[in-house]
């Protein structure tokens, strides 16, 4: 019998890949999006408390009440409105798994669904299960900015879903309120959904404010935004994430959830809610931590033949190697993974068709220290490079 693949053309995630890579060869991992350094001890010790009171079986299914409330005070602090913890939020595991849900609770066969390139992996094998297609639209470098005619040019009556990502991972750009109201112009009168990937809602630099769909009073009636703890709480093997929707949306959203994970991992909402009700300010000093990591990286690494692209937000930073090397990214960073022993990630396969471009991306949630061996490394590297 013939097993006929459903995602024939994709093979394992980039960030895995790059990850395993990075252990066969001894390499300093700064590819793949997670911090190295400890979460905060009070985070774990709520943890440690909730088991220990026996917090230990399934949570209800839109998540524990308890978080769900504390998610409802967060959201009101960061964006001045109260969301209905009962209606409107639900947890679920890891932004994936509500980027999946919303998906698959929007686009059927012969749907389409419009997405930004260089996109973030997880989008489009979920639009592709669902039986609908995307609609890929490149961000234009070297500042990454939407294309509001390209948009509109694509938009057809089979247009359902179109998923953005401020601030965006990997080119490191954020959406403006312009952009907001660009989009909402796109789909007014259109039955058309957005998806809002917010995971890096507290990571904009240099002054700048997060434009959340929640604010905007159009798109916050058409949208999911979704949100990771993973995050804002340095702690990204928590997978814990969440979505935020009108009740119609919610409804939807909860019926694809329950049956995919029912519901997620109980001690860690427990210990999450209980953490954020003591602290309620645990984020609010994320933009300035990791401005400061991206001021060191970028400083040690411009003039070296690897430099660092403006970065508005997120906790990455891309690095243009055109001046050493006019190899394709996927080779390069191979390259750098056996000679320099650091492991980045390449930027091609955010892309359905990849630009003849020479960047990758490196990940600035490291200690300071990490950070500081890696330009080390990486400057030897081009040192030797620009030799040849
Ligand atoms: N969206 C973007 C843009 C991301 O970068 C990531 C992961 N870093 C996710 C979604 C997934 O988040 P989570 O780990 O909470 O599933
Ligand atoms: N989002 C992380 C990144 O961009 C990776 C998450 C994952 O590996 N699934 O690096």
């Amino acid at each position: 019998m013939r097993f006929t693949s459903k995602l024939p053309d994709v093979g394992t995630t980039i960030f895995t890949v790059m990850s395993r890579r990075a252990v066969e060869e001894n390499a300093l991992n700064i590819g793949q999006g997670f911090p190295d350094y400890a979460i905060d001890p009070r985070l774990g010790e709520s943890l440690v408390a909730v088991v220990g009171e026996g917090r230990n079986q399934y949570a209800p299914m839109e998540g524990t009440i308890e978080l769900r409330e504390q998610i409802s005070d967060k959201l009101f602090t960061c964006y001045q409105r109260r969301f209905d913890p009962h209606s409107e939020i639900t947890v679920t595991c890891g932004a994936t798994e509500a980027l999946y849900d919303a998906i698959q609770a929007v686009v059927g066969p012969g749907d389409e669904a419009i997405i930004f390139d260089p996109a973030y992996d997880a989008y489009e094998p979920a639009v592709r299960l669902a039986g609908a297609r995307c609609l890929r639209i490149a961000l234009k470098p070297p500042s990454f900015k939407f294309d509001w005619d390209e948009v509109r040019r694509a938009l057809s009556p089979r247009t359902r879903l179109i998923i953005i990502n401020s601030p965006q991972n990997p080119s490191c750009s954020v959406a403006t309120r312009e952009d907001l109201d660009a989009l909402a112009a796109c789909i007014r009168d259109r039955p058309i959904t957005v998806i809002a990937d917010e995971v890096y809602e507290h990571v904009l630099f240099d002054g700048r404010r997060h434009q959340s769909v929640l604010m905007h009073p159009e798109l916050r009636e058409r949208s999911y935004a979704v949100f990771s703890f993973g995050k804002t709480l340095h702690a990204t093997g928590w997978r814990t994430g969440y979505c935020v929707a009108p009740p119609e949306l919610t409804r939807e959203l909860r019926k694809v959830h329950q049956f995919n994970t029912f519901s997620i991992v109980s001690p860690l909402q427990y210990a999450i809610a209980r953490y954020l009700s003591a602290h309620p300010d645990a984020w609010q000093g994320l933009a300035a931590f990791f401005e400061a990591k991206r001021d060191l990286l970028a400083g040690l690494l411009r003039g070296s033949g690897l430099e660092p692209l403006p970065a508005a937000g997120t906790y990455f930073q891309l690095v243009d190697y055109g001046s050493i090397s006019q190899e394709d990214d996927m080779q390069f960073a191979d390259r750098l993974i056996r000679e320099a022993k650091v492991a980045v990630i390449p930027l091609s396969p955010f892309y359905a068709r990849p630009p003849r471009m020479t960047l990758v991306r490196l990940c600035i949630a490291k200690r300071d220290e990490t950070l500081r061996t890696a330009a080390e490394r990486l400057r030897a590297f081009a040192k030797g490079a620009s030799q040849l």
